[in-house]
Parts: structure tokens; sequence; C-alpha cells
């Protein structure tokens, strides 16, 4: 049969070289590019189908097969899709840059306009490739389900994917029968340096071959691993898991789940959802939340994203395992894109898949690039409004997804643009509900007439919080503390640093004074009488002894100027709220104990004792060890261990003497 031989444009050439050499180091993604390709072409069928229009076999099964002569290493990939003329392979295969599936789609926005019909697809993009840039407050355009959108589907923009094959190959073979065409078959061939051939198949070499396109690869010696039956089973569940036609590897459906985030909302049941979920994170449990929604402008894209049921741990051992994975035209390009979303949703699963991406767009060009970055607006929007609604509309909901994922949500205060938004998101539990969470309104809510700041105490845990000794005063004033227990609310706050006006101070920054305004609460504990004008002169004595047996532990020791709760609280010299001290000493790589002043409470009757004691001239051992004791514990609330075996041992010889003059006391 004539054979034509055509020679491959310079710039096809050129292409080819760079291509098998270095544009992909990842070889396996030829599999991907052809299996695109396939989908694509069957894409054209099910729309040519869907819209009315004359097939050629119209009783195929559209499914690509996937077979493998390991004899011969020879691999072919086949579809049932809308196939090629002779002259369309000459055009498509021959061609750098002349996308088949963006011709057919000019030639269907040609139509439509010519019949009169409203296009339904983006506009925007399809012009050039060029990119613009977006004002922030855009307004999205959500996708309109209803609207049949088969050809936006089908958009291909570059048309090198095919050349990839060569990476592998040595020699393909395409054979092609078009869907529209005079049904005779074609086949294309070429070793991908300067030419390719084409031959028309007549009679017995003809028969049997039906419509679509079969490639055939000739591995070359160093590409044998992909005619492994495994090998190619993990391509394709790895680049190609979600492509909406089966795959099958020699009679066996590899791909299972279909494009689910590319169907509408109304036709995807629960169990569909879940079934998703998990084979996306294998969690077990099931997902808190789903949020699916498709754009059209100003960057079309469908996202289907999760909030799981189980806690997620990206900031530490599963550092690099958050974004979602993104897909262009249903083609996994890149697995946990980290430029789809804010790290404050890191938490959140699934999947973004866009039209508006060239397949072959390189990991590195990812970042920063302007559709990303407006895709990522959106989902970021889309999201505060999600978890805003669910806030309002089912808090229990809300409660439960922030015991989980609260944590990242709080890094929100980094976002310049959207602090605002993520304020009234956060969670606290408060001296005034200790077992559920407030927000910050339910605070505001909450407080005493003419009451100004938020107020807060930060520690390391719930336990260490409520025994803070600063939140004396509070509580007989019934002004309500919010505890902060993870080491990033405060510096979240310091950096909201107001919420509806009020600013948020740390309780142990108080002023002297700053509660007097409010009445005390009706429980509140009696005052114990004022120190007596013979007192005064001991409390002083009592100032200076302990200082002396503290020596430089403390930088400065003193009596308490507020109301606090115990004996002795701890107080930074610099105004600096103690777990802030903390973070920075961490940051510092400084350990150790740092020096604090010890305030002493007048009003407290161990501190009454001691001062008696120190009145009697009695500053002996037990004395020392008394003022030690004290002095650990202050520390222990305040999140140090000084030396804990000089710390039981003196406690040791404390309770041997007490547990004496107990005994004889009660002889
Ligand atoms: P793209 O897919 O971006 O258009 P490719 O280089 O992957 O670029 O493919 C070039 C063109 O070759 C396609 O646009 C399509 O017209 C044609 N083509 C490739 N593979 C097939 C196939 N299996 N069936 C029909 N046409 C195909
Ligand atoms: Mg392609």
């Amino acid at each position: 049969m004539a054979e034509t031989t055509h020679q491959f444009r310079a710039e096809t050439c050129k292409l080819l070289n760079i291509l098998t050499h270095s544009l992909y180091t990842n070889h396996e993604i030829f599999l991907r590019e052809l299996l695109s390709n396939a989908s694509d072409a069957l894409e054209k069928v099910r729309f040519l189908q869907s819209t009315g229009g004359d097939v050629r076999d119209p009783d195929l099964p559209l499914e690509i097969s996937i077979g493998i002569d390991k004899d011969n290493h020879v691999i072919t990939v086949a579809d049932t899709g809308i196939g090629m003329t002779e002259q369309e392979m000459i055009d498509n295969l021959g061609t750098i840059a002349r996308s088949g599936s963006e011709q057919f789609l000019k030639t269907r926005e040609a139509e439509k306009a010519a019949s009169g019909e409203k296009s339904s697809e983006n506009a925007e993009s399809e012009e050039d490739g060029e990119e613009k840039s977006f004002s922030e407050e855009e307004p999205i355009v959500e996708h309109d389900d209803s609207k049949p959108d088969d050809a936006a589907q089908i958009i291909g923009r570059f048309g090198i994917g095919f050349y990839s094959v060569f990476m592998v190959a040595k020699k393909v073979e395409v054979t092609s029968v078009s869907a529209a065409g005079d049904g005779s078959p074609h086949v294309w061939t070429s070793d991908g340096i300067g030419s390719f051939t084409l031959r028309t198949l007549e009679g017995a070499e003809a028969e049997g071959i039906r419509r679509g396109t079969c490639v055939k690869i000739f591995l070359r010696d160093d590409a044998h691993e992909y005619e492994e039956k495994f090998r190619l089973e993990g391509v394709i569940r790895k680049h190609s898991n979600f492509l909406p036609f089966a795959i099958q590897l020699e009679g066996t459906r590899i791909n299972t789940t279909a494009a689910l985030w590319r169907e509408p909302r109304f036709s995807i049941t629960k169990e569909q959802y879940n079934e998703f979920y998990k084979f996306l994170t294998y969690d077990q449990k099931e997902p808190l939340d789903v949020i699916h929604f498709s754009v059209d402008a100003p960057v079309q894209f469908n996202c289907l994203l999760y909030i799981p049921g189980s806690a997620v741990d990206v900031f530490d051992e599963h550092r690099d395992e958050w974004g979602p994975d993104l897909y262009v035209r249903r083609v996994l390009i890149d697995k946990h894109n980290k430029e789809l979303l804010p790290n404050y949703f890191a938490f959140m699963k699934g999947v973004v898949d866009t039209e508006d991406l060239p397949l072959n767009v390189s990991r590195e060009t990812l970042q920063e690039n302007v559709v990303l970055r407006k895709i990522s607006q959106t989902i970021t929007r889309q999201l505060l409004t999600h978890f805003e609604r669910m806030a309002k509309n089912d808090p229990d909901k809300y409660e439960a997804m922030w015991k989980l994922h609260g944590k990242y949500i709080k890094f929100g205060f980094d976002s310049f643009q959207y602090r605002d938004r993520v304020a009234p998101l956060l969670r606290y539990y408060s001296t005034v509900q200790e077992d559920k969470l407030s927000s910050l309104d339910d605070y505001i809510s909450r407080m005493k007439p003419d009451q100004k700041e938020i107020w807060y105490v930060a520690a390391s845990s719930m336990e260490a919080a409520k025994v803070n000794p600063h939140l004396g005063q509070f509580r007989r004033k019934g002004v309500e503390v919010l505890y902060l227990t993870d080491p990033v609310d405060e510096f979240a706050l310091e950096a909201i640093m107001e919420y509806q006006k009020h600013p948020f101070k740390s309780v142990e920054l108080a002023e002297v004074g700053a509660l007097d305004a409010f009445p005390d609460v009706e429980n509140a504990e009696p005052k114990p009488e004022p120190l007596s004008e013979e007192e005064k002169p001991e409390l002083d004595a009592l100032v200076s002894a302990v200082k002396t047996i503290l020596g430089d532990q403390v930088k400065d020791v003193r009596v308490t100027t507020k109301p606090i709760d115990g004996a002795a609280c701890l107080v930074s010299p610099d105004g600096v709220s103690s777990s802030m001290e903390k973070l920075m000493r961490v940051m510092q790589k400084s350990d150790g104990i740092p020096q604090k002043i010890l305030e002493l409470n007048p009003d407290h009757a161990l501190v009454r004792s001691l001062m008696h004691i120190c009145r009697n001239g009695a500053e002996d051992d037990t004395f020392k060890d008394m003022v030690n004791a004290l002095f650990d514990a202050t520390l222990l609330l305040d999140g140090y261990m000084n030396e804990p075996f000089a710390m039981a041992e003196r406690s040791m010889r404390l309770l041997r003497q007490a547990a004496g003059w107990y005994s004889d006391l009660r002889k």
C-alpha cells in the first residue's frame, strides 16, 4: 500500500529533542498524556452523541484498553474515541503547538454563534494565553450545574503532550479510524527523529478495525519497565485514576473512581462523597463536611474539599502532605499543591480541577502562578463563608470542627487580608464557660457595662490557666477571662490587637485598679482584715528576709499591688506576659529559669504567718525551707520546675516537722 513520508517541521524536531532529553524528567507521565488524549477523544464522542450527532460504530463502549506484548517489548493504548482522519493525523500529530481539541472547541463556538445560541463557556480565558491580573474583589461566578458544558471539558491548549511518548519509545505507530470520516484506518508511524510516514489500510488489513485510535509503543531498551503490568497499574492509579472513562489493563479495569468533583452536586450521594473521601485520605472516619462547588469566572475550576472527621497532623510529621491535589482537565498535575490554600486551611483535603492551565505546566511555574493565586483567593473566600455559616447555623458541628482543626484556623491571624474574617471564627474556653467554647462575640455579649478590654490568661494547659494567681481579682469582680492554652493563641490575639474596638489584654498585665469600677460579685470571699499599724513593719521585714534567702534567683521581692489568688506570684520586670516570654525564650534557645519579680500577697494567711515568724526573729532553717517552698510552688504555677530533687527533699523536711507538730498538738 502507498506510503507517504512527511518531514516534521523544524520546531517539532527541536521540541522532540528537548522533550526526550530534558523537559520531563519523569518519564512515566507519557502514559498520563496518552490516557488524557484518549479521554479527550472519548469526551468528544460523548459530546457528539449527547448533542444528537452521528458517529461511526455508535454501540462501541467508551473506554480505553491497554495491552502488553512482552515478547516484542510493545505496549498499546487504544481508545474508542473520536479518532483521526488522515489529514487530522498530519495536522495533529505532525505539528507542534496545534491542538486538535482547541480547534474542536473553536468550531463548536462558531457553530453555536451561527445558530444564535448563547455561549455558556467562559470566553475570558479562551481568547489568548495571556495571564490577566485580577482584582481581589472580583465577583465569583458560581457554576450553574444545569448548563451543559461538555465542550468546556475538552479544551486542550498545548499540543506537545503526545510527543512525550518518545521519552520511552523508539518507534510509535498510531492507527486511527475517525468517527466522522469514511471509515478507513490510517497508520501514522515515526521514530520521533525527523519524519513520519502515513499509510492507509485496506482490505484484510483494515478488517475489524473500528472507531478510535490505537497507539502502539515500541519501548526503548531503557524503558522495558513499562511492559510490567504492576508498573503500568501504579502509573495509572497515580496519575489517571479519575479519568471519567474505564481504563482496562489487559482486561482488568484499573481506575475505580470517576472524577466526582466534576459531577453536579445534586447527582452525588453522600455515600459517594464519603467513598471518595476515604479513597483520598485513608481516613476511616466520615468527613465532617463536604464543600463542593464550581466557578466559571474569573477562573474556571471545580473544587471538592472535605473537612476531615479526624484530627490531621500536617505541622509535625506530615509536613509536606497538605494541600489539595491539583488536576488539569481531570489529569493529576500536582499532589498536595500548597498554592491552592492558605496554611490556616491546611487541614482541608480534596481536589481542585481547572481548565485554565496547560496540562504540561511545570511544577516550578506552579509557584506564583496567577491562575492558581486566583483560584486560591476564591477558595479561601468560599471556605471562610462556609465556616461563618456553619458557626451560625450549626454551632455544635462548628465546635466539633474547632476541636479537631481549630489549631490551624488560628493561624489566620497571619493573613493580613482576611484577619477580620478569621477573628470571629476563633473559639476559646473561659472562666465563665469552662466546658463550652465561646466566640469573641459571645465574650463581648457577656461583658460588664463599661468593660473595655477582652481579658485572657495564657498558660500551657487548662489546669495551669485555672490556677493562675492573677485570676483572683477577675473572679472577685466576675469579669470573664479567656483561657489561651495553645502557644499560638497569644500571638494571634496580639496580632489581631482588638475585636469590635475592645483590645485584648493578658490578666498579668492588668494595671492597678483596672477592675475597681466593677462591684464585687455577690458570693465573693470576704476581704481579710487590713494590716494593723504594727504589722506593716513586719511585712517590710518579711520582704527583705525573702530577698536575702532567694538571692539572685529573683530580680526583686515586693508586695503585690493588685489582688491575686494565692500567697505569691511572679511578674516580668519588662511587662511581657509570661507565656510570651516563654515563647521568646524557646526561640532564643535559652533554658534555665528567668529572673523575675516575686510579689507577696499580704492578704494571704501564709504570708501573714511568715510575717509573724519574722517578728519573732525566728529566721531559722525551717523558715528558709518555707520561703523556698513558697518560691518553688510559685515557679511551678508559672510553668517552671526548679531543681526537683532539692524541692522534694525540702518538702519532705517540712512535712516531717509539720507532722511532728500536729501529732504533738493532738496528744
Ligand atoms: P493536546 O492533547 O494538548 O491537544 P497532544 O500533543 O497531546 O496535545 O495531542 C495532539 C493532538 O493529537 C490532540 O489535540 C488530538 O487532536 C490528537 N490526538 C492525540 N491523541 C489522540 C487520540 N487518542 N484520539 C484522537 N485524537 C488524538
Ligand atoms: Mg494531550
